[in-house]
């Protein structure tokens, strides 16, 4: 079928949520797919931060055929091999390069996405707080930051445009800007009492990749303590090596959340959602209390688990850290580039007025670049973190040509 019947059967038959590029993809390898002719993109999107081991890597490949021809799914009223193995890796991710006083036992609950990881981080820290400090059902974000399309992810969501047209939306959320500590301090004075949480990304994604201060971050920390609320970090565009060296954002910035959610990465580009709290947390939840019916199928283990063994193995953090510094030199020195930012493989760039970041990406297809714009005159570059200095070059050559 060719890419205009395609165009044509999903206008009929599927709703217009999404603004397709005009390519149809069907294979892929590393940091390339290919489309239905054959022809090969870099891919600096990589399933929006998901695919973080590249395309079809053989130790997920591997996983996945073979379980899918022992046990697709059963549900979580049984025990599948791998479940408690992947929850103790992440724990173990949780507590790496933090101080060992600060470690922790941490325990997880498997969901089907980053949406679904965090209504249950929200869930549970409103139930924590119900058994701890009474009625606080306050959860704080930050402006600018993304936390999902469910109801009540919108709602934590601080973007009134995002939100308007699906109100009224789940009460509890208030927002604050990010890095204003007086407007933090002001709040938890103010309503301290009635907050359970406060939820961010250490780096905001989808706003084009704005990283929190250190400075920030710890007095996010030490009001949640002084109030006895609960810091939750969002991970899922930040964490698994995203940043760099280390497992996740929120170790970047010396602080220690109580409870993380993870997606994305954590599977390679199989569904997978993770949520985890610190054991005294999670022990909030009972049997009843929160449930999926496909969250940790015996497919998403089998993904994540040799997902996360592999980043190990390759040290996957450590290339994030080293091809994302040279990223950020190469779009430094591009014409019309104006600002450039993020950690690790997870970088944006701001181009000034004249350039329009939307038809960098259209034309992008014609270089063999799949690109992603997160505003008029931004991209954002969220490759897989197996990227390499030649996949740098050849963005900064094909950028060039298409800035000149
Ligand atoms: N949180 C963050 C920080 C994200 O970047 C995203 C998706 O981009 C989500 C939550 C929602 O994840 P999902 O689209 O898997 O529901």
């Amino acid at each position: 079928m060719s890419l205009a019947e395609q165009m044509a059967l999903e206008s009929s038959y599927l709703m217009g949520t999404y603004a397709r590029k005009p390519v149809e993809l069907v294979r892929g390898e590393g940091m390339r797919v290919f489309d239905d002719e054959g022809r090969a993109y870099l891919d600096f999107v990589s399933g929006v931060g998901a695919v973080s081991l590249g395309h079809c890597h053989p130790a997920v490949v591997e996983a996945v055929s073979a379980q899918a021809s022992r046990l697709i799914h059963v549900s979580n009223y049984y025990y599948i091999e791998g479940r408690g193995q992947v929850g103790g890796l992440l724990s173990g991710l949780l507590n790496a390069c933090i101080d060992p006083s600060e470690r922790a036992s941490w325990k997880s609950f498997f969901a089907n996405s980053g949406a679904e990881a965090n209504e249950c981080a929200i869930k549970l820290a409103r139930l924590w707080a119900k058994k701890n400090k009474g009625e606080a059902r306050i959860v704080v974000t930050l402006d600018k930051g993304f936390h999902g399309r469910t109801l009540a992810t919108l709602a934590a969501t601080a973007q009134p445009a995002k939100q308007e047209a699906f109100k009224p939306l789940p009460a509890g959320f208030v927002h604050t800007p990010p890095n204003d500590v007086s407007a933090l301090e002001q709040l938890f004075a103010e309503q301290g009492d009635e907050i359970c949480a406060i939820m961010l990304e250490c780096v905001q994604g989808e706003s084009g990749v704005h990283p929190c201060t250190s400075e920030y971050l710890r007095v996010a920390r030490r009001l949640a303590t002084e109030h006895r609320a609960l810091l939750i970090c969002d991970e899922i565009q930040c964490g698994m090596y995203r940043c760099g060296t280390y497992p996740f954002g929120f170790q970047h910035f010396g602080i220690v959340p109580d409870i993380v959610t993870i997606a994305k990465g954590v599977a390679s580009g199989f569904p997978t959602g993770m949520c985890a709290a610190r054991e005294d947390v999670a022990a909030a939840f009972e049997p009843g209390d929160h449930g999926s019916t496909f969250g940790g199928s015996c497919l998403a283990v089998a993904a994540a688990k040799a997902t996360i063994e592999t980043l190990e193995a390759i040290d996957a953090g450590g290339n994030a850290e080293a091809v994302g510094e040279y990223l950020r030199t190469r779009l430094a020195e591009l014409p019309h580039v104006v600002e450039v930012r993020g950690l690790g493989l997870m970088c944006a760039c701001d181009f000034d007025e004249t350039i329009d970041a939307g038809e960098l990406v259209i034309r992008g297809l014609g270089e063999g670049l799949l690109l992603n714009s997160t505003g008029l005159r931004t991209l954002r570059f969220l490759p897989p973190l197996v990227c390499s200095r030649d996949d740098v070059e050849a963005l900064a050559e094909g950028l060039k040509r298409l800035l000149a």
